[in-house]
């Protein structure tokens, strides 16, 4: 597997991969790799000639220093697993490949996606998320980019932000990969202790409670329901909320052809996680 320390580096593998016409499928990653990106790897190289994985922890994208700090950064092992799973080059830009004139957002039009939910609670974060993939992209400049529904608004807002800017590249959403409990698998889970660790589950089994009651409740009710077996718990609540895919807005009531995610933030202990569900 090639390591590709340096734009320039990069630059000189990209344009030998399409001197050659051979197709690239880009995942890209803030490191810490588990079976969740793993996954993705082995969907980019099922659908491409070479597959790219990117490794940047973008410190934009962070509304809270501490949180950034203590970001788990296990490269080694990370470029390890990336060759055994047959990923065939690994970009690892420093911050000035990235951000060249300091840490300023692109001015990119996110439609209001970015208003909601995770934006609502991390301020910035989806500018900063979006400059980098944007960047990262026009880098890359892949056939195929690959993103997990784990971050399904993250997903939705590259989408918008793909079309907007008519960037030549196809996004390909790729679902949730669990532990055997049914734990979304995350970084994040690595700070998780022991016994958080066995308990977050509880995450996941709210939202197949919210997808059990869909069939009688409205959505309104259903968050009320669910705010109400968080409020008996050990985990704080953020925002449980059922919205519409496209929109990520949430309806009085269910509409018939339109399709619904619960998605939920939720802190165990000191650690924040996210998760979602299509319940409809
Ligand atoms: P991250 O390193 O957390 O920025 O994630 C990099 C990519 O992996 C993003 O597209 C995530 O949505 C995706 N991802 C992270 N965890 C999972 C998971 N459990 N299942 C599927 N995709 C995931």
């Amino acid at each position: 597997m090639l390591i590709l320390k340096s734009r320039q580096e990069l630059t000189d593998f990209v344009q030998s991969i399409r001197a050659k016409r051979l197709t690239i499928g880009f995942v890209p990653t803030m490191g810490a790799l588990h079976e969740g990106h793993l996954f993705l790897i082995k969907k980019a190289i099922e659908e491409n000639q070479y597959t790219l994985c990117s490794i940047f922890v973008n410190p934009t994208q962070f509304n809270n220093s501490a949180d950034l700090e203590k970001y788990p950064r296990t490269e080694e092992t990370d470029i390890k697993k990336l060759e055994s799973a047959g990923c065939d080059a690994v970009y690892l830009p420093k911050v000035e490949d990235m951000y060249p004139s300091g840490f300023e957002n692109d001015p990119i039009d996110l439609g209001g996606l970015d208003s909601v939910m995770e934006g609502a609670f991390r301020p910035g974060h989806f500018q900063g998320m979006a400059t980098v993939v944007k960047r990262l992209l026009l880098q890359t400049q892949p056939t195929k980019a690959y993103f997990g529904e784990k971050d399904f608004q993250q997903l939705q807002i590259i989408r918008q932000m793909v079309r907007n800017e008519k960037l030549p590249v196809e996004i390909i959403g790729v679902p949730i990969v669990r532990e055997e409990s049914g734990l979304a698998m995350s970084s994040r889970n690595m700070r998780l202790s022991p016994e958080f660790k066995e308990r977050s589950v509880f995450i996941y089994h709210t939202l197949l409670k919210a997808k059990e009651l869909s069939s009688q409740l409205s959505p309104q009710q259903i968050i009320s329901e669910v705010e109400k077996i968080y409020s008996n718990s050990d985990f704080k609540l953020e925002y449980f909320t059922i919205a519409e895919e496209k929109t990520l807005q949430t309806h009085d009531k269910f509409e018939e052809n339109s399709r619904y995610r619960a998605f939920v933030a939720a802190f165990a202990g000191e650690i924040r996680l996210i998760d979602n569900i299509q319940i409809r």
